[in-house]
């Protein structure tokens, strides 16, 4: 299997370097030649496990990778340790015909894990096999979840070192006291005065930097990305929904395998439900992929009209992993719908960045409205989605899925589709606990713990583990820059050993 760039099609790579180059040299992003197809293999990756399962998918894409190193990546990734259940992706069912899919049981509570617990696998056989003896340079931009998680995976990895930026407005303050509190002696921390939108554009100028590049490679560095433009980010993902799939199958919900189910994916980068269009694409009976938004809901526009507009309002949400005007894996989807035409695709991501907008052609709108339903919500109805919920179904969603749950609800109100429907959960409600308790009751203290506390006992659920443990771990990042000064605080974090 070859990867070719969405800006450049006459580009060919193999996974490895896909994964260790994290972004193409022309800004475009990594895509496989094709996709297996699955479709006639479902019964028998029903009788795998979750690991089993990932390493079937995982071989079909990684063919530069040999058997014992996917199963050694996989094993490291989701050994039972690091995740709470007995399997890393837990289907609950919450009422007929809907399921969550809690993937927010590992080392940060959030789904992030579900891939960054992999992604440092994938990539130092990566670079062992591409780069000998380099070390990776991890930058990483994060909207708060992305952080903790890329640091988590990449703690003490050989030969990588990671510095993360967040928005030092944008995250919540669990977000920003787990980041802050982080381990570790191959990593830092830096908060941006910015959105993550700034965050994110600044960093991909510096991988684009061929000076910089340079300076790195005279030091045997080379840069790479944990963002969600890596595929090494994507591939991980595309597990999950068949093996939610296949959960409900061996449950007995669905009445064959070829029975579609619908997904809704609370959306912020589009990386997340990029992996279901994937899945769907490898032959997973997938039905309507539902993207929901909060108040920056460029996507839910884009969908409806087959503009993207992003120069608009920026709201802070109390969803902030979704905060994002500029969701980059969305290259990736019009690039495969447009008959895979680079030339055009990159006309769109032009009149992007010059102009704030781009409108696709009828025939790729038309397709994206096929395949997707798009809604959005204010944070009023996120939270009154959250009491709701809590109150009917007695389950308790953090804000990001509550987001994903209202957008279920608009979507069966406007259609009646009755189909199987499972709701992405990407986030413990313990990372935003404030917001989701202040939807089914009131604490008057403004400790992070003293609130996680009085949910837990609110809401009889308990706080995760990996949340409790914080309350006790010291302070060890206070780093600050503005967009101006990101490259800077790379080359000093670089050159300082
Ligand atoms: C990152 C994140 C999202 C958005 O996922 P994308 O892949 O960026 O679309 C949603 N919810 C939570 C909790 C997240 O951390």
């Amino acid at each position: 299997m070859q990867y070719k760039s969405t800006r450049n099609s006459n580009i060919r790579l193999s996974s490895a370097q896909a994964i260790s180059r994290g972004i193409s040299e022309e800004g475009g992003l990594f895509v496989p030649e094709h996709f297996p197809d699955l479709s006639g293999k479902l019964e028998e990756l029903s009788r795998l496990n979750y690991m089993g399962r990932a390493e079937a998918i995982l071989k079909l894409f990684l063919t530069d990778y040999s058997e014992e190193e996917i199963r050694d990546c996989v094993t490291g990734a989701y050994e039972p340790q690091k995740f709470e259940n007995d399997t890393p992706a837990k289907l609950r069912s919450v009422k007929p015909g809907l399921s969550m899919l809690e993937l927010w049981h590992g080392p940060t509570c959030a789904f992030k894990d579900m891939a960054l617990q992999l992604l440092p696998h994938l990539l130092s056989k990566a670079l062992q096999k591409e780069a000998a003896d380099k070390e990776a340079v991890i930058l990483v931009a994060t909207s708060g979840d992305t952080g903790k998680a890329a640091l988590e995976g990449f703690k003490d990895v050989p030969h990588t070192r990671i510095i993360v930026f967040y928005p030092e407005s944008g995250v919540s303050a669990m977000q920003l006291r787990q980041m802050n509190t982080q381990e570790g002696n191959n990593l830092t921390v830096c908060g941006v005065e910015g959105n993550f939108d700034d965050c994110q554009t600044q960093v991909k100028v510096i991988f684009t930097d061929e000076k910089l590049k340079q300076h790195l490679a005279e030091k045997g560095m080379v840069f790479s990305s944990a963002n969600s433009i890596n595929w090494g980010r994507l591939l991980p993902q595309i597990v999950y929904y068949f093996s939610a799939y296949l959960d409900l199958y061996t449950a007995g919900k669905l009445a064959s395998a070829y029975d579609k189910v619908n997904f809704v994916v609370p959306t912020g980068n589009f990386g997340n439900i990029l992996a279901a269009y994937y899945a769907k694409r490898m032959g997973l009976p997938v039905g309507k992929l539902i993207c929901a938004s909060n108040s920056n809901n460029v996507l839910t526009e884009f969908i409806r009209s087959g503009t993207y507009q992003k120069d608009r309002q920026f709201y802070t949400t109390i969803s902030p992993s979704m905060d994002i005007l500029v969701s980059s894996n969305l290259e990736r989807l019009l690039y495969h719908l447009c008959g895979e035409d680079s030339n055009k695709l990159t006309a769109w991501m032009a009149s992007l960045s010059q102009s704030g907008s781009y409108t696709v052609d009828a025939d790729t709108a038309e397709q994206v409205q096929e395949l997707f339903y798009g809604s959005f919500c204010s944070d009023e109805e996120t939270q009154k989605t959250i009491r709701q919920v809590f109150q009917k179904e007695h389950y308790l969603c953090d804000t990001h899925t509550a987001v994903a749950m209202k957008a279920y609800e608009d979507y069966i109100r406007e259609t009646g589709d009755s189909r199987e429907t499972v709701v992405v959960s990407t986030a413990s409600p313990y990372k935003f606990a404030p917001s989701v308790l202040s939807a089914i009751g009131h604490v008057s203290s403004e400790d992070e713990f003293v609130v996680a506390k009085a949910l837990s006992a609110m809401s009889g659920t308990e706080i995760p583990r990996p949340i409790l443990e914080l309350e006790t771990k010291p302070q060890r990042f206070d780093n600050k820059v503005n967009k101006a000064t990101i490259k800077d605080f790379v080359l000093q974090t670089i050159g300082g050993r």
